[in-house]
Parts: C-alpha cells; sequence; structure tokens
C-alpha cells in the first residue's frame, strides 16, 4: 500500500482522470471494491462521493441519489467534514432532480449546518444558501427564500468587483421571487442592481436569463415598451435553443405578453426557441412549455382548430406527465429503499469486523489496540469536558503456578473468569480490555475516586465468591491484585500512559504486601506529617 493513504489515492485518481469520465468511472469503481474489501467506510463513502459527483457532470439524475446516500451514510460516520458537507449538498442536487424538493431542503440543511460547523469546508456558505433558497422558492415559499436569498445578494455586493457572475445569479433569482409575490417594483430594485454590473458577466446564460428577467418584469408591470427592448436584446443574446434551458420559464412569459401585445413576429422568436429545446430534449415538460405557446398563439389570432389541436395535445402530455411523474417517483422510492438496505448491510459487515478486529478472542473484551482508541478518545474528552481519567489495573495472583498446577486450560477458565467479572464493571465510562496475560486494564472517564474503587471491589468479591480453588495460593483459591488511580489532566502533557503507570503501580503495591487486595495510587497524597504517601488499601 506504501505511504500513500486512501484519500490520497483518490484525489490523485479524480485528478489524473477527471478529463475522462468512463475511465474516472473505472478508476473510482476499482477504488470502492478495495474500500469494501477493507472495510474502509472513509474511502466507501468517499468514492460514492465522486461517483455522484461524475453523475450530476454526466447528467444521469437517478444515479446521483443513489450515489449521494451512500456517501453520507458512510462519511456521516467520519470526521472529513468538508467531505460530508459537499456529499450532503450533492445530495440535495439529487433530489431536486427528482422534484424532491422537501427532502433536498433536508439534505441542503445539514449541508449548511456542516459547513457552519466545521471552519475546514470547501463548500461556500452562500452556495448552499442558495440552494436552500431555491427548494423555499420551488416548494412556494417565496417570503423565506427571499429573506435567505437577501443573505447572498448582500453578501456578494461586497464581493462583486471579483465576482460579478455571483452578484447577478443572486439579483435575478432574487426578481424571480418578488415578482411571483407580486412586488414588480422590489424585482427592478435589484435587476437595476444587476445591470451596474451586467457588462462584465462573460457567462452568456447568465446575461441571457438577466435580459429576459428585465423583459418578464417590465411585462408584468404593464411596460411593454421597456419589455420589447429587453426581450430584443435577449434573442440578440441567445444563439443557441440548447444554451437556454434554465431560461424558458420567462421565454414562456414573454412569449404570452407579447402574444397578448400582438406582437407576433416577436413572440415566434421565443415560441422557435421553445420548439427547437423540447425536439432536442423530447422531454414531456418541456414539450408542454412549447406547446402552451402555441395554442395560446392560435387561440388568439383566432384559429380555432389549430389552437384546440395543441390544447387536446397538451392535455394528452399532462396526462403523461402526471403517469411518467407517479412512476419516477416510485422508481425512486424503490432505488432509494434499495439503496439504504445495502448500506445497511454493508455497514453491518463493516461493524462486525472491525469489532472482531478489536476484540480479544479468549474473553471478548476490547484488545489493546482498541484500549489505544478508547484511550485518544477518553483523553480528547477528559481534556474538552474537563473530566478525569483513570484506570483500574487487574492482574491475577500466582497465576503462573496455576498453570503449572491445573493446565493451561484450565488456566484459560480462570482468565474468562476474570474478564466475565471485569465486563460486568463495563459501561460508557469504563472500558476494561485484556491487557495481556492474566493483566486486564480499565480506562475509566469522568468516575469519581469511590466509583472506580466500588468497581475494583466488586470484581475481587466477585472472584472470592467464585472460590476457584488454587492449592499454591496461601488462600487457597484463585485472587487478583488490583490498582486504581484516578487523574485530573492538568492541560500539560500527561498521556494515557501517566494512567497505566499509576494503576500499574498500585498494582505493584498490592502485590508487595501480600497479593488478593486493592491498592489506589495518588500522586500528590500526604500523611499526617507532611509526608508524601500516595499509596492506600482500600477494603472489599
Ligand atoms: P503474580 O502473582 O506476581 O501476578 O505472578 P503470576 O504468576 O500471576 O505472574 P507472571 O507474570 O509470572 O505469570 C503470568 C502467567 O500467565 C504466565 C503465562 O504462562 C500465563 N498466561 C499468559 N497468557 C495466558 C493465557 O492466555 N492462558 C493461560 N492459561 N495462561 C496464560
Ligand atoms: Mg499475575
Amino acid at each position: 500500500m506504501g505511504a500513500e493513504t486512501s484519500k490520497q489515492e483518490l484525489l490523485r485518481v479524480y485528478e489524473k482522470y477527471r478529463g475522462n469520465n468512463p475511465r474516472l468511472k473505472r478508476e473510482l469503481k476499482r477504488l470502492l471494491k478495495k474500500g469494501e474489501d477493507t472495510k474502509d467506510i472513509f474511502l466507501i463513502g468517499a468514492v460514492n462521493y465522486y461517483l455522484a459527483l461524475v453523475s450530476h457532470r454526466l447528467g444521469h439524475r437517478t444515479s446521483i441519489l443513489s450515489y449521494a446516500i451512500k456517501a453520507v451514510s458512510m462519511l456521516d460516520q467520519t470526521t472529513d467534514y468538508d467531505l460530508i458537507s459537499r456529499s450532503y449538498n450533492l445530495l440535495g442536487i439529487g433530489y431536486i432532480a427528482q422534484e424532491d424538493y422537501q427532502s433536498a431542503l433536508n439534505a441542503y440543511q445539514t449541508a449548511y449546518q456542516t459547513v457552519c460547523r466545521h471552519r475546514n469546508c470547501t463548500v461556500g456558505k452562500d452556495t448552499v444558501q442558495n440552494n436552500i433558497a431555491e427548494c423555499y422558492y420551488q416548494i412556494g415559499d417565496y417570503k423565506r427564500s427571499i429573506r435567505i436569498m437577501t443573505g447572498c445578494f448582500e453578501l456578494a455586493e461586497k464581493n462583486k468587483d471579483k465576482d460579478p457572475e455571483g452578484l447577478a445569479i443572486y439579483g435575478i433569482n432574487l426578481s424571480d421571487c418578488y415578482e411571483s409575490v407580486g412586488d414588480c417594483a422590489k424585482a427592478d430594485e435589484y435587476l437595476d442592481e444587476v445591470e451596474s454590473v451586467i457588462d462584465r458577466v462573460e457567462n452568456s446564460i447568465v446575461t441571457g436569463a438577466f435580459y429576459s428577467r428585465r423583459a418578464c418584469v417590465a411585462y408584468k408591470a404593464g411596460d411593454m415598451e421597456r419589455g420589447t427592448r429587453y426581450a430584443d436584446k435577449c434573442i440578440e443574446l441567445v444563439k443557441n435553443a440548447t444554451d437556454t434551458y434554465e431560461l424558458h420559464r420567462d421565454f414562456e412569459k414573454i412569449a404570452h405578453a407579447q402574444i397578448r401585445a400582438g406582437e407576433y413576429d416577436r413572440a415566434d422568436q421565443f415560441a422557435d426557441i421553445l420548439l427547437l429545446y423540447s425536439d432536442h430534449t423530447g422531454h414531456v415538460l418541456d414539450m408542454i412549455i412549447a406547446y402552451r405557446v402555441q395554442a395560446d398563439y392560435f387561440q388568439t389570432i383566432g384559429d380555432n382548430r389549430n389552437a384546440l389541436a395543441y390544447y387536446s395535445r397538451l392535455n394528452e402530455l399532462y396526462e403523461k406527465h402526471r403517469v411518467e411523474e407517479k412512476a419516477m417517483h416510485l422508481a425512486t422510492r424503490k432505488k432509494i429503499e434499495a439503496t439504504e438496505k445495502a448500506v445497511k448491510s454493508l455497514m453491518r459487515k463493516i461493524k462486525t469486523s472491525q469489532e472482531s478486529a478489536e476484540r480479544e478472542p479468549l474473553t471478548g473484551l476490547m484488545n489493546r489496540t482498541a484500549l489505544l482508541k478508547t484511550a485518544s478518545e477518553f483523553v480528547e474528552r477528559a481534556k474538552r469536558e474537563n473530566k478525569k481519567l483513570g484506570g483500574i489495573f487487574v492482574d491475577i495472583d500466582f497465576f503462573k503456578q496455576y498453570n503449572d498446577t491445573y493446565g493451561h486450560s484450565k488456566g484459560d477458565e480462570v482468565i474468562r473468569a476474570v474478564a466475565d467479572a471485569c465486563r460486568k464493571e463495563n459501561s460508557a465510562s469504563v472500558r476494561f480490555a485484556r491487557y495481556g496475560g492474566d493483566e486486564f486494564f480499565a480506562l475509566t472517564l469522568g468516575r469519581g475516586d469511590e466509583a472506580l474503587q466500588k468497581s475494583a471491589a466488586r470484581i475481587c468479591a466477585a472472584l472470592r465468591e467464585a472460590a476457584i480453588p488454587h492449592e499454591k495460593n496461601p488462600k487457597g483459591r484463585v485472587t487478583l491484585s488490583v490498582g486504581v488511580a484516578n487523574i485530573t489532566l492538568s492541560g500539560g502533557d500527561e498521556t494515557i500512559l501517566d494512567v497505566i503507570n499509576f494503576a500499574d503501580k498500585a498494582v505493584y503495591q498490592a502485590k508487595a504486601s501480600g497479593k488478593d487486595t486493592i491498592y489506589v495510587f495518588e500522586l500528590n497524597r500526604f500523611d499526617e506529617s507532611g509526608r508524601r504517601s500516595p499509596y492506600y488499601r482500600v477494603d472489599f
């Protein structure tokens, strides 16, 4: 595997093949397999994110959704907040493509919260905000949409010298919202601001959108002359029908306004673009828009035969759309369910294999590797939450002699019996591990000194009750020596090793004082005469 981490490999693959989608997809699938084989949750999640991204670029609508669902379910278990936020943003895009705006809204909101909480996220807050506003717009909640978009617009205003296109997009969207709530004056105000930067915007879709927006607002406000001037300017800019996808709703409005004003030649230009585009995509919604304009035109000029033909064709299209939409939602639902099932089963497999990799086979307790993982989690939380970090060290007395007397497999039974007594003390804040041959160690977080001593006492008492015969032990049965330590991290460079070391010292003291006992180690403890006295005994 070399020094390259899976993340580095993934980024390298992405950069290398980003211009070649089929190859990129193959490489990503290879990495996905690798992630599944090595149970690498991060890699699986990250690859799914990139697969979703490629689907988005290729316009494969349903795949965006299923890859993004897999990406977020995996990445949510990791701490790569940048990828988490990007995946949720993409999940939103996936839902938008399915016209499921409520689910999209949820996804974008999660993306937004992640971006706000973690500084290293590369998705712009305003990008996500804009997406959220788009959802509200689609749901018909124009007021919320306006409120959020106004924030984006104000941010873009500060940045308009560097990024005039940003300001233009927000201004255009805001004018759309204000027009929808009937406030043409406000819509015009934003478009005036956009007009001051529009010469510097190079993206022809944005400039096209700007002039068609201006025309729509002017027509809606009843200013036919101004509307026509902007509509003409828009037509000048639009060279290719296939580039105008996002403008069609406005084009339809313009065409209707021009038909009503008797400007048939002008309306024809927009109507032609809509027809050409619907021919190009064959999409029902595009046809509906195009045919509505045709029907309106024929009805207005009094050609009832043609008008009727278009209206009846429109009825068929509406019905077709309804059926298609239902089928699409059903198929999407099915796909989502299948994806969620696959994710669950994969997670289960990963979890089981992780757990067995972290468990010690004889006792089922954590092994040392797992203990170290818990240690770093506990140390971090002890510092952050200002909690005590503790340890309980348990060692079987005269165990070598037990093995020598009763045999190794009887020895194994004793180890299991001690492990069971330890396991009973396990909780979210007490985690026992098998530390070595006949040694057990629990790491504790935020437990009081007395609680720790009580745990130790219960374990010793359990062994006393079990009364496992041991003729080489002066007590005649298996006994334990236990050491306890509980420290407050001073914010210096204490590590988990200090806790282990202190508890180990206490065990040593227990052994030295005759075994079958519990000792506590407290670094700064003094006796009446002021002498350092770090050890004391606990009864059980
Ligand atoms: P003390 O009272 O000072 O703790 O002495 P001890 O004999 O218990 O400790 P020592 O460290 O000398 O011996 C531990 C023994 O544990 C040695 C080893 O053979 C035994 N042991 C280690 N792992 C296992 C195991 O998995 N099963 C069995 N049956 N014995 C084990
Ligand atoms: Mg021992």
